[in-house]
């Protein structure tokens, strides 16, 4: 009766910020139950899931329309097939995952016996990101990751989608179990009431900005953090690749994903000066094919999310240092908070297009004299989410894997590498902490509790005081 009393005062539909706590000690209470512990639990929600995204498909696709225009296939793909995907894996691999994995032991604890074993962390904070609004890697992944391991969950999306936001909301609320899964819909405000509180572990994804925000928070209660944060994401392009391969990778990677807005979306692009021109004449043929001669007017490209990231990104343009730098597109329309693919070529480093993660649809490249230069550039910046290499050189492939850094890899390709669930996905340092999908998720959401059985046998004597003269002999 308690417990139905404390839930019935935590509104559903509009979060009361004065009762974050209220939510969180239910979900707790909930959690130290037992209940998200049991393997059948687990199975029936992420089944729910997944049964959920099979029956509102046409639901999603709409509200990601509604958000970004997200043309259909493509919210398709990269988020109705990507979150059934993960939820299918987890379903089939849970077992295996939650089993205990046997350790070795050591010569001091013979006889013995050793495990690991996977257990929840508790109660999560999920606070997703609106580009990528529905899938695993905005709201769903970390969701699908949190129940698999057995926790309790509050999901935060992004008030800047507020049409997926509010379909989460109500959606998750009909499908899955409301007592110990819930969704928080708003904005600033709500978000710094759910970071008071005393977490077990918090997963953020969004800029580095409001990561460090969440971090400090975190450490207020030594909550463990994830942060999937940006940065600027570079393809090297040397001039011994397959061309058009090259640059139709290159254009799915940047605006096939909500037009740029994605946080490995390549960011810019580093080829040699000779190779250049071919490139960039490549890149236009085949923008062209992909969005015809009028790009605003194509169907097959998302809008820019709201007017301050329009404004945002229109800044990025208008820079004075990169005026006379635009070889392709540039156009766009407000109104449609529409932007152009747009490619600017030698921009100076101190340009702002170069200074902050873009995150939209403009792409500069920078060139050098060799290829290898290009390890030095990426090097002196931060850490990158993404880091792409097209090449057919095998030297230089291992030569760029050894000597930059970035959070992930793809060689001849880009943004793929995150349909692999058996890589981790994650950033280094200003790109993010902490890694997740496929058995990474699992893992993110679990602690790792390491387990020595003994027996009643085999105590060496020197072990006990007192420690005699006739014991240091033995
Ligand atoms: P953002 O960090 O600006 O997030 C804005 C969100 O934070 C909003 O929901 C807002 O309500 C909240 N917020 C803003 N100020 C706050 C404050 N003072 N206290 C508490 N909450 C506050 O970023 P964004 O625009 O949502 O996302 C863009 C960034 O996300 C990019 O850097 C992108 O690369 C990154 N990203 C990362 C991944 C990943 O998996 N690593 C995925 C997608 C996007």
């Amino acid at each position: 009766a308690a417990t139905l009393s404390l839930m019935a005062e935590v509104e559903k539909e509009t979060f009361d910020i004065e009762k974050a706590d209220l939510l969180v000690k239910e979900l707790r209470k909930v959690y130290r139950s037992g209940k998200t512990k049991s393997h059948e639990w687990r199975v029936s929600q992420l089944k729910s899931i997944l049964k959920m995204v099979e029956e509102k498909e046409k639901d999603i696709i709409k509200a990601l329309q509604e958000d970004l225009s997200k043309p259909e296939l493509e919210a398709y793909i990269s988020e109705i097939s990507m979150t059934k995907g993960s939820c299918k894996h987890a379903l089939e691999e849970l077992e295996g995952w939650m089993k205990p994995q046997k350790a070795k032991t050591s010569i001091t604890t013979y006889p013995s016996s050793a495990e690991i074993v996977s257990e929840p962390l508790g109660v999560i904070l999920n606070k997703a990101i609106w580009a990528q609004a529905t899938d695993r890697d905005g709201a769903s992944g970390a969701l699908i990751g949190a129940i698999a391991a057995g926790n309790a969950v509050v999901l935060k999306p992004s008030e800047v989608a507020p049409a997926s936001s509010s379909l989460l909301a109500k959606l998750l609320e009909e499908y899955v179990d409301n007592s110990a899964i819930r969704v928080v819909e708003g904005a600033v405000a709500e978000t710094s009431a759910l970071l008071e509180q005393k977490w077990d572990k918090i997963f953020y994804t969004g800029s580095g900005h409001v990561g460090r925000i969440v971090m400090a928070a975190a450490s207020k209660h030594l909550t463990p953090v994830i942060l999937e944060l940006g940065g600027k994401c570079p393809v090297v392009v040397a001039s011994d690749v397959n061309i058009k391969v090259a640059t139709m990778r290159i254009i799915a990677g940047k605006w096939g994903c909500n037009n740029g807005q994605t946080c490995i979306a390549p960011d810019y692009i580093i080829t040699t000066k000779a190779f250049a021109p071919k490139l960039i004449d490549a890149l236009r043929h085949e923008l062209v094919e992909f969005f015809g001669v009028n790009p605003l007017e194509s169907d097959d490209i998302s809008r820019i999310v709201n007017l301050y990231h329009f404004k945002r990104l229109k800044r990025l343009i208008d820079d004075d240092k990169v005026s006379n730098k635009i070889v392709i597109g540039g156009q766009t329309n407000e109104n449609q908070l529409k932007i152009a693919p747009t490619i600017l070529l030698d921009v100076p480093e101190d340009a702002l297009v170069m200074k902050e993660e873009i995150f939209g649809p403009l792409l500069p490249i920078l060139t050098v004299e060799n290829i290898e230069d290009s390890f030095t550039v990426i090097n002196s910046r931060s850490k990158p989410l993404a880091a792409y290499f097209f090449t057919n050189n095998e030297d230089l492939k291992k030569d760029f894997v050894r000597n930059v850094s970035a959070g992930g890899m793809l060689i001849n390709d880009t943004i793929l590498h995150l349909t692999v669930p058996s890589l981790p996905f994650g950033g280094v340092g200003e790109s993010g902490m902490g890694s997740y999908h496929g058995k990474f998720s699992f893992d993110a959401f679990s602690h790792k509790k390491g387990v020595l059985y003994r027996t009643f046998k085999g105590d060496s004597p020197t072990r006990f005081p007192p420690y005699s003269a006739g014991k240091l002999q033995l």
